[in-house]
């Protein structure tokens, strides 16, 4: 959170609190003064009696259980207002905190995507315009024409990522769900990271013929996120760990990694839309806080579950496991 918001979050507190105690004083003043006045008539009514009236016994019980009802009464209303007012209360300064923290990172969201996709733009125009303006070497070429592709995958990414996750919300995405081997999907994306990434050191356990009833797209973006988060947040000479096991119906891919690992009060914000570790001063990789927003909603969109627990001695682990509701006899 940056200091801005920090400051808008405190004022905007402060108000709160305060119009909120001064609801509360007001509340207990008129409860008070109720309880004077309810007392004070009662008083009245008992000087009005006269000590020779054949009913003064009657008519003193009468006022007194009058006055002992109005109590209750005020009791009762009064701590009923008290409590669905705390309650109303404790619902809106959540809100509001949400508020201001969704629209932090939507600021954040919208400078972090700004960079995101004009730096790939203009590395892969220079890369371009200097192949065809320079007759290099092979060997130069071909480490541009890389250089060109992986700037291109990331802007790839970047733009499906947006608009995949704009288009489920929005309901507009129409999920493709038909029967797939995601052993293939798996294998193929990670033959493809090694591609990428050669310099790294995989290490696979990726069962045969684990199909599952999924969008291929979906399941795709997933499967690249969370191998693409492993990649940038974890150091370069670390091992990446990529499974997918089928025990009894349950399907579970992990991807583990020995980078920093998430703190345990992050564990759950991650999946958060836009929500990033650290602040715009403290972070070094680049990224928009859509991609775990993104994995988790494919994921309870083909009803399974994903989390992220610590990998010993260091890094993370995410963890997405499916539930296999249909299979090939059927
Ligand atoms: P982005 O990577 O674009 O910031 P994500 O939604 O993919 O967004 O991730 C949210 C945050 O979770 C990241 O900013 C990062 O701080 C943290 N994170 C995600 N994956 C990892 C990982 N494998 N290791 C450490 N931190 C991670």
């Amino acid at each position: 959170m940056d200091i801005f918001t920090k400051k808008r979050l405190a004022i905007a507190s402060v108000v709160y609190w305060l119009l909120l105690a001064y609801i509360v004083v007001a509340l207990v003043w008129w409860f008070i003064a109720l309880e004077n006045q309810n007392h004070r008539m009662a008083d009245y009514k008992f000087s009005e009696l006269k000590l020779d009236d054949p009913a003064f016994q009657s008519k003193y019980q009468a006022i007194a259980d009058e006055m002992r009802i109005k109590d209750v009464q005020y009791i009762g209303e009064g701590a009923t207002f008290l409590v669905v007012i705390l309650i109303a209360s404790i619902f809106v300064y959540q809100a509001v905190r949400r508020q201001i923290r969704l629209q932090s990172q939507q600021e954040n969201f919208m400078m972090a995507i700004t960079h995101e996709l004009k730096t790939p733009i203009a590395v892969a125009k220079l890369n371009l315009e200097t192949l065809l303006k320079y007759s290099l070497s092979d060997d130069k070429k071909l480490k541009m024409l890389q250089a060109t592709l992986q700037e291109t995958n990331r802007l790839n990414t970047l733009v499906s990522n947006i608009l995949v996750s704009s288009q489920l919300e929005g309901g507009r995405y129409r999920m493709a769900k038909e029967e797939l081997e995601l052993s293939d999907l798996v294998k193929t994306t990670v033959s493809e990271f090694r591609n990428r990434f050669p310099e790294r050191h995989w290490q696979c356990e990726i069962d045969s013929e684990i199909d599952i009833n999924g969008d291929p797209l979906l399941l795709q973006i997933l499967v690249n996120n969370l191998i693409e988060n492993a990649i940038k947040y974890a150091p370069k000479e670390s091992p990446i760990t990529i499974k997918l096991l089928q025990k009894g119906k349950t399907i579970n891919f992990q991807v583990i990694d020995e980078g920093p690992g998430i703190p345990d009060n992050e564990k759950r914000q991650i999946f958060e839309k836009f929500y990033r570790i650290g602040n715009e001063t403290t972070r070094t990789a680049k990224g928009t806080g859509l991609g775990l927003y993104l994995c988790k909603k494919i994921v309870e969109d083909h009803d399974g579950h994903i989390r992220v627990t610590d990998n010993l001695p260091r890094g993370s682990n995410f963890m997405v496991s499916f539930t296999v509701k249909h299979t090939h006899e059927q």
